[in-house]
């Protein structure tokens, strides 16, 4: 069927091809019953108009016989009274013919019927128009046909028909002669035997063609010499018929078989049917034109083609029907294909469409691709029904603020993208800036007011790639790179290339050495003022055989994206614990146990219990865990990580706000949150001695602790200046390399024992 379809016109010629075949069959049948009809009749005509001429030759002979043998029981035949009485009372009875005359050998008539004037006829022998038919009358032993001629004395055209009168010893003694009347009594002389103005009846002598008679339109024996074939004529004529015949005209003639043929006279076509009558050599022909079995032809033909016409018109109407509403299908599918459903957008395929037509103009262009920040987010937690109306709003947002839908497209998710043709990578970033400003205004979904805010990566044709799919990549490591920022817009530089390959290595090998055991705990002590240690600080490493050491600060990063955050998360927390278990063991007291956590997995929905678990494995009391967590955490949901704080919280476990003071925490956020300890960043301690505001800010991080209740550590402390600085303001524990670096678990267990050794 879909094949069908798809060669709809093609199927439709062929049906159309098929009926034309069909109807030139049907007409070429048509035809050859018109012909064969006409040859019926003609035929029947022909034989019928035979018979008549044989018959009434054969009575005229019979006539002709009995005269004469009266005539020669005469004595004086040939010289007594000229005119007979015998000949007029035949002449009465028998009104086809019209006068007699006996004549000698020599053609002297020497009686006549009584309506014919003896001095005014002439020497039959002599005349030129009776000669031929007179010397053949002296030789044949039947009735001979004179040429047709107009007997004045009689006005009227009559075929002369003679036949010698013998002696018992076959001497001819005398020639009967009479005439034939045309046209008159009822026989088939009568000139009605012809039906219509294309319709003939031809009488013909065999031996010169000479025609006798013609029963025809418009045709008197005045016009006889017109249709009369010259011998030249007959003969090539003749030799077409044999070989259409396979045999000789001859053979023909003896079998007195009805033969067809076709003839052309004077420009006009003839069908005609002959039959040879072999006692008075004469030939009888029904013949028509072909105009109207080109007539009859015709009406057919306009029947039949008015029928075909009618049912080719049905499957037309038929066909296009069907190809209207396959094309509409195809329109529909198409526009499916490049559309976004659920925004009526271009979708990736129609995006790609209008880049290709764009890049083939080898015009500069850009391309923007846009991102919903924490989208997901959005998904999670009020349900993918607001998600739709969310992205909906987000892509009505974007058609009101782009020039043409043409330019817009969703590319799948939450990530848009538009085209634009100002090659002026200032003016895109300036508009982008706007858009990104524009974008960030709050909408409402249902019942909810929303915000959120978009990231952007651009990149240019051909600057920034010839091919589509290099621009297309040059625009998401834009993006990509817009993304850690949030809410950004990024330009593409050719060293994103070399970050993303970099980020590419470091997932692939950090998936690796994840199953591969190359990752370990590191711990950095933390002390109290009087340097003993109070707690250990957990320290991923991963040192990568091709890598080499990777910073924790890259591949946790990495792993945040890659999806690879939760198996690294449990490595840590569990080897943490095991490995503080031990320490504990060496140390013979309990110390803090710091375990930096990753925004994925505080996300985890079994996360707390996972900790839980893992202490309890241990044997490490919850008490003894301090969870570090960054302000990023809280940037996108904060109930629900407070919810998990709490839940936390009243196993034992205490929060501790890292790198705190770097972020955009407020005084409204730490009133909000329940949080047993801040990091002082090592940014601030790092510049406490030179700068004033930095110490200040330390002051200030004091403060709030206290006020709040709050455990303080100092983090990277690198000199005893900066140590008695900061128990000058207040800060009574530390870390840092002053103290100690990161150890590996043996070099620490060993340091521990020994601190208790002291
Ligand atoms: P952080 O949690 O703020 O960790 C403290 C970082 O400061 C550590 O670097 C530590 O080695 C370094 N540090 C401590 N004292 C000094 C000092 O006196 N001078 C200097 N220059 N550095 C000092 P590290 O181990 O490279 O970790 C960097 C960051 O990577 C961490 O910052 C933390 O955010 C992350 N990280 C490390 N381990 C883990 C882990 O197990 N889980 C998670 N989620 N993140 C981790
Ligand atoms: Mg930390
Ligand atoms: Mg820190």
């Amino acid at each position: 069927m879909t094949i069908l379809k798809r060669n709809l016109w093609t199927l439709f010629f062929l049906i159309l091809l098929g009926g034309l075949v069909l109807l030139g069959t049907v007409l070429f049948f048509r035809w050859q019953a018109i012909v064969s009809e006409e040859k019926l009749y003609h035929g029947a005509r022909a034989e019928l108009v035979g018979q008549s001429v044989d018959s009434i030759l054969r009575t005229q002979e019979l006539v002709l016989d009995v005269i004469g043998r009266e005539l020669l029981n005469q004595d004086d035949m040939l010289s007594g009274s000229r005119q007979i009485p015998l000949l007029d009372s035949i002449l009465a009875a028998n009104p086809v013919l019209v006068g007699f005359g006996l004549a000698r050998p020599d053609g002297t008539l020497v009686r006549v019927s009584s309506n014919l004037d003896l001095s005014k006829l002439p020497n039959l022998r002599t005349n030129p128009k009776t000669r031929d038919t007179f010397i053949r009358a002296l030789s044949s032993g039947s009735m001979v046909l004179g040429r047709t001629y107009f007997v004045d004395a009689l006005g009227s055209w009559v075929i002369p028909i003679r036949k010698a009168i013998r002696s018992e010893t076959g001497n001819v003694i005398a020639v009967m002669t009479a005439g034939l009347r045309l046209g008159g009594g009822d026989t088939v002389f009568d000139e009605t035997l012809h039906d219509g103005a294309h319709d003939t009846v031809i009488l013909f002598r065999e031996v010169d063609g000479f025609v006798q008679f013609i029963s025809g339109e418009g045709i008197g024996p005045e016009q006889y010499w017109k249709v009369q074939e010259s011998m030249a004529q007959r003969q090539q004529n003749r030799e077409g018929l044999e070989r259409d015949l396979g045999h000789s005209v001859e053979a023909m003639m003896a079998n007195k078989e009805a033969v067809v043929v076709r003839t052309r006279r004077a420009g006009k076509d003839y069908l005609a049917v002959a039959v040879f009558n072999p006692r008075y050599q004469l030939w009888a022909l029904s013949e028509t034109q072909f105009v109207p079995m080109y007539r009859a032809f015709s009406v057919s033909l306009a029947q039949y083609l008015l029928v075909f016409l009618a049912v080719i018109l049905v499957f037309y109407k038929w066909f296009r029907v069907i190809d209207t509403a396959e094309g509409k299908r195809r329109q529909e599918l198409y526009y499916l294909a490049r559309h976004d459903d659920l925004t009526g957008l271009f979708n990736r395929n129609g995006l790609l469409d209008r880049l290709d037509a764009l890049l083939s103009g080898k015009k500069p262009f850009c391309l923007v691709v846009i991102n919903i920040d924490n989208f997901k987010g959005i998904n999670d937690r009020f349900g993918l029904e607001y998600g739709d109306e969310t992205l909906l709003e987000f892509s009505r947002r974007l058609a009101g603020l782009v020039d043409g839908r043409d330019n817009l497209a969703r590319l799948g998710g939450d990530e848009f993208a538009i085209v634009t043709q100002n090659a002026d990578l200032a003016a895109v970033e300036k508009a982008c800036v706007s858009l990104v400003g524009d974008l960030s205004r709050t909408f409402e979904v249902g019942r909810l007011r929303l915000q959120v805010t978009a990231s952007i990566g651009v990149a240019a044709f051909p600057d920034h790639g010839e091919s589509l799919s290099k621009l297309i990549r040059s625009a998401q490591l834009a993006l990509y790179e817009a993304k850690q920022r949030r809410n950004d817009v990024c330009i593409y530089r050719a060293e994103m290339e070399m970050v993303y390959l970099r980020r590419l290595s470091v997932e692939q090998r950090l998936r690796y050495g994840l199953a591969s055991n190359a990752l370990y705990m590191m711990f950095q002590p933390q002390v109290d003022e009087t340097e003993k240690t109070v707690g250990l600080e957990a320290l991923v490493r991963w040192q990568d055989e091709e890598l080499g050491i990777v910073s924790p600060v890259e591949f946790v990063e990495v792993a945040e994206k890659s999806g690879l955050m939760v198996s690294l998360g449990r490595f840590v927390v569990e080897t943490s614990i095991y490995e503080y278990s031990i320490l504990r063991e060496a140390a013979g007291r309990s110390l803090d146990l710091a375990i930096n956590i990753s925004v994925i997995q505080f996300r985890q929905p079994k996360f707390v219990e996972s900790v839980l678990e893992a202490l309890k494995v241990h044997n490490v009391s919850p008490r003894e865990l301090v969870l570090e967590i960054t302000e990023s955490l809280f940037m996108d949901d904060f109930e629900p990580v407070l919810a998990t704080i709490e839940r936390l919280r009243e196993h034992g476990v205490r929060i501790s706000m890292d790198d705190f003071g770097t972020g955009y925490s407020s005084l409204s956020l730490l009133r909000k949150l329940p949080l047993d300890e801040l990091k002082i960043d090592k940014s601030f301690v790092d510049s406490i001695l030179e700068d004033e505001r930095a110490a200040n800010m330390i002051r200030s991080i004091v403060a709030i602790a206290k006020s709040y209740n709050m455990e303080l550590v100092a983090e990277g402390v690198e000199e005893e200046a900066q140590a008695q600085a900061l128990i000058r303001m207040g800060c009574r524990r530390f870390q840092g390399y002053y103290f100690s670096r990161p150890e590996r678990l043996d070099k620490l267990k060993a340091d521990l024992a020994l601190e208790v050794g002291v």
